[in-house]
């Protein structure tokens, strides 16, 4: 028993239940119902510029509602926690980066939301690891149209040329984390990937929260 767990005794963050264990998140009987997808982490993709793929859950039923309180309600503080998943299965699966980079936002979008979720977890990730997090390497340059309104077969096209790297030395020769929320058909990260790779990255992960599809045609 830790005395700092005693006195701030933590919360499970699905369902609010006390728990004293150090280091974990949800309670026992949340961490029985949720689907991990350790399984699937890594995926084939057509035309994938990334070269692995790492999500933790299902998206689906009470973490679907979690990330959304996440990236829509204020919910910050629940990054801590997803971050710690992403970060674990990263360290179980023994998986090496030099330098993490969450998927921006468009300047527009940040101001009207207030934070960028991929920002709040890739900082999370980096305290774990002790690996730097930039923020401001990889940048949206077009507010295109959120990828949720769209049909999965246009948002491929959607994203397309809205992103750059401003610093390319900072990129060149590494290994990159790309921290994001949620993978549906992976158009987001797929293109911030091909950006990453044409300004001379060596190899791209990719991490998210969550993981939808398993068919890769978007
Ligand atoms: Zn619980």
């Amino acid at each position: 028993m830790f005395i700092e767990n005693l006195i701030f005794p933590r919360v499970c963050f699905i369902c609010g239940k006390k728990i004293f264990e150090k280091q974990t998140y949800t309670c026992e009987n949340c961490s029985n119902i949720l689907k991990y997808m350790w399984d699937e982490k890594i995926c084939q993709y057509k035309n994938a510029y990334f070269d692995k793929l790492v999500s933790v859950f299902q998206y689906e039923g009470m973490i679907r509602n979690k990330i959304l309180s996440f990236k829509f309600n204020n919910k910050t503080y629940l990054g801590k926690a997803f971050a710690y998943y992403i970060s674990f299965l990263l360290k179980n699966e023994n998986i090496f980066f030099d330098l993490i980079i969450p998927v921006p936002i468009h300047y527009k979008r940040f101001f009207e939301r207030g934070y960028n979720q991929s920002i709040i977890l890739a900082q999370n990730i980096s305290k774990s690891f002790n690996i730097k997090c930039e923020t401001k390497i990889l940048l949206k340059i077009f507010n295109s149209k959120a990828q949720s309104l769209l049909k999965l077969k246009d948002r491929r096209n959607n994203v397309l040329n809205t992103y750059k790297v401003k610093n390319k030395s900072k990129v060149l020769g590494k290994t990159i984390l790309l921290v994001d929320d949620i993978f549906t058909t992976g158009a987001t990260t797929n293109e911030c990937s091909k950006v990453l790779k044409q300004n001379g990255a060596k190899s791209v992960v990719v991490a998210t929260i969550s993981y939808v599809r398993r068919s890769f045609d978007g």
